[in-house]
């Protein structure tokens, strides 16, 4: 079998005309959707990351901010800027580009950060929206999983989904949404035992270890559906994910690449957040 690969770069093209045409409308109606992009320091990848979201922005016709900050920034410098965005209403979408530098409290930050700006849906408010399954938004990154799962017309239900990761940003929330559409949902991290195992039962495999070539041909069963988050670079400097792309496309039916797979679709359901943020707040 040779897998189909699912193109993070298509859908997302498709994703975002819709959310112009949308975007387009709520601006005849007066509103422009504002995101607020806050970068502390000037980690490389980080700084990739918020340009791309910068990029996006513009395509879909927002309005945007940046805000580099240095490294030396106080967490209550940072605070006071996230009290100032929370209250602009030019802007409707607040984020915080993670990691931060260690003298400052990722949780005391999210939690700053309102919940109906909140588009990265970190705060705890929207977490436990998430859990009882009525929210507003929806983690960026398994928002775009399940957005190429539905694309692709791959239903979890009934389906064994093995999530690898549990962070609170890609794995804890992936697994609930798989849950949420009645996937029989695994969930494994560093403890888990027999890993390989674990991982040849699913359906749905989706990694998100932050290990380059941590997923191997052995560990996937014939015909599954293998969901690459990871995002990791090669001492070379190149860009890979947690599977080995090539060996496993051999046996999987569906696969996602890295770069153009995940990644991608974060950015694009970044902009769906923002966009709904601000009807929100329009209402
Ligand atoms: P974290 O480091 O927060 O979490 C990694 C998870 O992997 C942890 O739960 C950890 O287990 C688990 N893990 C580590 N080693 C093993 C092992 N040997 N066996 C089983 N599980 C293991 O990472 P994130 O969740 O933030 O990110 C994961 C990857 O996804 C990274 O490469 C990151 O760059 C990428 N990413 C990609 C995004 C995208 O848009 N495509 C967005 C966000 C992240 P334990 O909890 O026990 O330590």
């Amino acid at each position: 079998m040779s897998a189909t690969i699912i193109s993070g770069k298509e859908i997302s093209a498709k994703l975002r005309g819709k959310i112009k045409e949308e975007t387009h409308a709520l601006i005849q109606s007066g509103i422009t959707p504002g995101l607020a992009v806050i970068l502390v320091g000037s980690d490389p990848a980080s700084t990739i990351y918020v340009n791309n979201k910068e990029k996006a922005c513009a395509e879909c016709g927002f309005y945007s901010e940046k805000h580099v900050l240095p490294a030396d920034t106080t967490q209550d410098e940072l605070l006071h800027l996230i009290e100032r965005l929370n209250n602009d209403p030019k802007i409707h979408g607040i984020l915080c580009q993670l990691p931060l530098p260690e003298h400052i409290s990722e949780e005391a930050v999210i939690r700053t950060i309102r919940p109906e700006k909140d588009v990265d849906a970190f705060h705890p408010v929207n977490v436990g929206k998430i859990m009882v399954g009525d929210y507003d938004f929806l983690p960026c990154t398994p928002a775009g999983v399940m957005a190429m799962l539905d694309e692709c017309g791959i239903d979890p239900r009934g389906k064994h989904c093995v999530v690898v990761g549990r962070s609170n940003i890609v794995g804890k929330p992936m697994s609930m949404l798989l849950l949420h559409r009645h996937g029989t949902v695994t969930i494994c991290h560093s403890r888990t035992k027999d890993l390989a195992d674990v991982c040849r039962s699913a359906d749905i495999l989706v990694a998100a270890v932050g290990k380059a070539g941590f997923i191997t041909a052995d560990m996937v069963k014939e015909g599954a559906a293998v969901i690459d988050v990871g995002i990791n670079r090669t001492p070379e400097g190149k860009v890979v994910g947690d599977v080995c792309t090539a060996a496993v496309a051999e046996k999987a039916s569906y696969i996602t690449p890295v770069p153009g797979g995940v990644g991608v679709m974060t950015i694009t359901m970044l902009m769906q957040n923002t966009l709904k943020a601000a009807k929100m707040q329009l209402k």
